[in-house]
């Protein structure tokens, strides 16, 4: 047990809704678990699928980490059993209703932060009242954030000066103001509800409150990272903030940890050991994981292009593949495609979900194509990896900027439009270029990107070790915590 929990600190965390929220925060649970603190995660169900099976491993390494799960309102808000969370399969439409079941939920929430008597607690961004239910307890609310310190940055610019609105067109390119480099973007990149005000913006608008009246905020990155945002970005907030990443790499040390992440299934056995198999034949650096998170799905004209661009290349590749629900054409190309590539050997499609954190670590995968999805980012910098990036919604077009303009660890596609998680959009990226930049990335010239990539992997790796900025932030905050708690309970002694 770590030294740092020795007040029995208590907490709470408090996940969002949504596979890609809910992972990075567990990994943060599961670090303040290690560091001796008492771990509570409240969720619903359907979501603590997810995570239970990490958790359990947890618990039985002695570490005091439970979920406790709280029934979501699906027959009260119309939604059929078993929607309860905005991921990949989740109908646009029915949206509006789970937050619905969130705002129901919102006083059972609290009454437990009541009932748990936490000595803080964790939640995600998009549950903004929870700083004033920490309020009434008189305890730190933390908040956790899904995205990068480049990314909070370069929104907030956008917010504050609007550099947007004097780009001549929607494909003009402006420069994103008073950031620590000189980065630029065009108003399609950006997300609609900055180029247009909508609900999402008056939610956003209300996130940001909620941070500058948060005690801080967590963010899965680490200093060397990205140290110029993380000090611009404390700058323009004026918050306390603690990047603590790696996180995967941190709460994830053992292959059973690596394993049980995200949606493990225990019939899964024998597909794991189908890619194990496969990898194991191939070259070190020679094989390519393509792969766009967890909340992605691309129309059949989509899915043409980069099978196509895939087999263009003359690479080996893993592809994490997942259908459309309509079937014709597009589907039967897919089924032939898996069958060709099995049979030359030079391809593996994972339907769904894929144990990304193995397949990163195994010596063969030699590059990532990758939505620029935030978690994926610091995973694949952590594997030493570099990137084809490609975003597409939430702030991916903003992490992309990190990984190419920045780091330079990657190149682009040149996607030119973002668009919704949960909508195609128009722009469908063609086999020419996506070729294009996987024939870069994978070739000898590029060793340079390879030998940034592999330093930054580096420092990853220090970063969570004794002494290193990871690991000191957390220590930091676990002492802050208990000096909180401290004079609390001093003054409370002190009352006549
Ligand atoms: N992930 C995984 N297997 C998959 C898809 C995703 O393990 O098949 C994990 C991945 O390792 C990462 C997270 O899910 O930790 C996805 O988060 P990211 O920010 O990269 O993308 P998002 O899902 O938010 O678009």
């Amino acid at each position: 047990m770590g030294k740092e929990g020795e007040l029995n600190l208590k907490s709470v965390f408090l996940p969002f809704l949504s596979t890609s929220h809910i992972i990075p925060l567990v990994d943060m649970a599961r670090l303040f678990a290690i560091h001796g603190i008492d771990v509570t995660i409240i969720t619903t169900p359907g979501n603590a699928t997810v995570f239970q099976k990490s958790v359990d491993l947890d618990s039985s390494r002695g570490r005091s980490i439970r979920t406790h799960l709280v029934n979501f309102p699906a027959a009260q808000v119309g939604l059929p059993p078993g929607i309860e969370a905005f991921n990949v399969d989740t109908p646009p439409e029915m949206a509006p209703r789970i937050y619905m079941g969130l705002a129901i939920l919102q006083p059972c929430f609290e009454q437990l932060f009541h009932d748990l008597r936490p000595d803080f607690i964790v939640t995600d961004m998009f549950h903004p009242w929870t700083v004033e239910a920490a309020a009434k307890l008189r305890i730190p609310r933390i908040m956790f954030h899904g995205a990068s310190y480049l990314a909070r940055s370069a929104a907030h610019a956008v917010e504050q000066y609007a550099p947007h609105l004097a780009a001549k067109s929607d494909s003009d390119r402006f420069v994103l103001p008073g950031l620590p480099e000189r980065l630029e973007m065009t108003r399609l990149q950006l997300p609609d509800w900055l180029r247009s005000p909508n609900q999402y913006t008056e939610l956003m608008k209300t996130i940001k409150e909620s941070e500058k009246k948060s005690y801080g905020s967590l963010f899965n990155s680490f200093y060397d990272l990205e140290s110029a945002y993380y000090e611009h970005y404390k700058g323009v907030m004026g918050t306390k903030s603690w990047g603590i990443g790696p996180v995967s790499l941190w709460a994830n040390q053992d292959a059973s940890d690596k394993a049980a992440r995200g949606y493990a299934k225990e019939e899964d056995e024998e597909e794991e050991e189908g890619w194990h198999k496969w990898l194991n034949t191939k070259a070190k650096s020679s094989v390519l994981y393509v792969s766009f998170g967890s909340m992605n799905k691309f129309p059949y004209s989509q899915l043409v292009e980069i099978a196509h661009a895939l087999e263009d290349s003359g690479k080996d590749f893993i592809w994490v593949v997942r259908k459309n629900d309509g079937v014709g054409e597009g589907e039967k190309f897919l089924e032939e495609f898996e069958k060709k590539v099995k049979e030359s050997k030079k391809g593996y499609l994972i339907w769904g979900w894929a144990p990304q954190l193995l397949i990163l670590e195994n010596p063969a995968i030699g590059g990532l194509v990758t939505h620029c999805g935030w978690n994926t980012v610091v995973e694949s910098v952590n594997a030493g990896l570099p990137m084809v990036t490609w975003p597409l919604f939430a702030e991916q077009f903003y992490n992309e900027k990190l990984v190419v303009d920045v780091l330079k660890i990657g190149v682009s596609v040149g996607a030119k439009e973002w668009r919704n998680w949960n909508q195609f959009g128009s722009e469908v990226v063609k086999r020419e270029d996506i070729g294009n930049a996987i024939g870069v990335m994978m070739s000898e010239e590029s060793e340079e990107l390879r030998r940034r990539a592999k330093t930054l992997s580096d420092a990853a790796k220090r970063a969570i070790q004794n002494g290193g900025s990871s690991h000191n932030n957390m220590k930091e905050l676990i002492r802050e915590l208990n000096q909180i708690k401290l004079s609390k309970a001093h003054q409370t002694s002190s009352t006549p």
